[in-house]
């Protein structure tokens, strides 16, 4: 099955997705990188170029829906891959609905004011994207993403009921500066010193953010403090994983990562608020992320492992039954392989895959979804295949 996927953004993730794409011309025949920034697409296709897969390069505000639906009735792709910022998400939809192509991005909407990380937004377009008999496959990245997979494929393989859902994101790399974030400065530090917040019987409940930390030995990592977090899937897999009863996400800081970013909230570096400096207004976060190294210059100095994974208890056959699911990924293995770190590296190929999914019609059907609402098989081989092997223990330590 050949198809022709759009790739928006040309960031850290960006750059994966575009190297898997080529790594797999018998689905993309041809991929499109388009961004706000036409350099950056240049410079990937130039990396590129001379493989099976044609690329192409355009300019695209894609804050602009009208810039975007040009853009697809120029190239004509079979799905686009937002892979630009979350603050797209919905223009980008709006242009697939107009033009009737499929959509995949691994982040759900944000407004730039607030940080929500809420679905309401991308869920209110269910029924236009019924009408109009398209996908829209939302979060497939590695979480959320993949760990929404490893949650459908242990409830469709393991267990009768899931009652509990651990989700443990630990990244044991190094990249040798003081301080910098493995992905888009800005996402990244929203999401963090946001309050924590978990599902359990039918309720959520906030705490005060990096308040619950515990301890976790972590399979090819070692033992890592890791700190309760609030994240997207949450959200997606408390309404399409029944019957379950809490869900928690957990996220591996160093002591180092957080006396930086401390500092940087009380001097107000974190606020999204906008300020009037030298007479002109700016926003202090964006500032900060002008000022730390790009996340895509982390790939070559990054040295260790990421290991994420889900662990979950429930009941099989009337017993109680416990599994975790895990994916470990080496930061030198990935920058050899396609000159990024494992964050991007683990983001960018479920998003891929994702694409390929829909291409070859095996994850097909009108609406918008999250990836756990799919038959996980299909999506489970290919991550064995492109480069995210998992991992089971049938008896792992619980978090209590
Ligand atoms: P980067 O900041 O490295 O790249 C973002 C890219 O989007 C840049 O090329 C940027 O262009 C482009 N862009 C921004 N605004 C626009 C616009 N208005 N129109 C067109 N292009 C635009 O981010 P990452 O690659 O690290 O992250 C990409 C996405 O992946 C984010 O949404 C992030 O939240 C998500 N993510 C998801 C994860 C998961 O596991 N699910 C994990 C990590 C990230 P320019 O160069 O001009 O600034």
């Amino acid at each position: 099955m050949l198809g022709k996927a759009l790739i928006i953004g040309a960031g850290g993730v960006a750059s994966v997705v575009v190297h898997k794409c080529c790594q797999n011309p018998d689905v993309f025949e041809e991929i499109c990188i388009a961004s706000r920034t036409i350099a950056k697409c240049e410079a990937l296709k130039n990396k590129l170029d001379g493989g099976q897969t044609k690329i192409s390069v355009a300019q695209v505000d894609a804050d602009k829906t009208e810039e975007v639906i040009e853009l697809i009735k120029n190239f004509g792709p079979d799905v686009v891959i937002n892979v630009a910022l979350p603050y797209q998400d919905l223009t980008i939809m709006d242009a697939c609905l107009a033009t009737g192509v499929h959509y995949v991005d691994t982040a759900n909407y944000e407004p730039p004011d607030t940080p929500k990380f809420e679905y309401k937004w991308q869920w209110a377009y269910r029924e236009k994207f019924e009408k109009a008999g398209i996908t829209a496959l939302l979060g497939s990245g590695f979480d959320p993403g993949v760990t929404g997979v490893f949650t459908a494929y242990a409830q469709k393989h393991h267990f009768d009921e899931i009652h509990s859902i651990d989700i443990v994101d630990a990244n044991a790399g190094d990249h040798g500066y003081p301080f910098a974030t493995n992905f888009n400065p800005e996402i990244n530090i929203r999401e963090i010193t946001a309050n924590g917040r978990y599902y359990e019987e039918g309720k959520w409940i906030e705490t005060p953010p990096l308040s619950h930390k515990k301890e976790y030995d972590l399979p090819e990592i070692g033992p890592k403090n890791i700190y309760l977090l609030y994240h997207e899937e949450l959200e997606s897999l408390a309404v399409n994983i029944k019957g379950v009863k809490r869900i928690r996400f957990w996220m591996t800081f160093s002591d180092n990562y957080l006396n930086h970013l401390k500092v940087l909230e009380n001097v107000g570096m974190t606020s999204i608020e906008p300020i009037q400096f030298n007479g002109q207004e700016i926003i202090p976060l964006q500032f900060l992320q002008a000022i730390l190294p790009d996340p895509a210059s982390l790939g070559p100095r990054t040295k260790g492992k990421t290991n994420i994974g889900c662990i979950i208890q429930g009941t099989k056959d009337g017993k109680p039954k416990t599994y975790y699911v895990y994916n470990v990924c080496d930061h030198e293995e990935c920058y050899a392989e396609v000159g990024s770190q494992a964050i991007s590296y683990t983001t960018g190929v479920p998003a891929m895959i994702g694409a390929m999914m829909i291409i070859k019609g095996i994850w097909n059907k009108p609406g918008v979804y999250n990836v756990e609402e799919f038959d996980p098989d299909p999506f489970m081989d290919a991550l064995n295949k492109h480069g995210l092997p998992w991992q089971e223990d049938h008896s792992p330590t619980l978090l209590d």
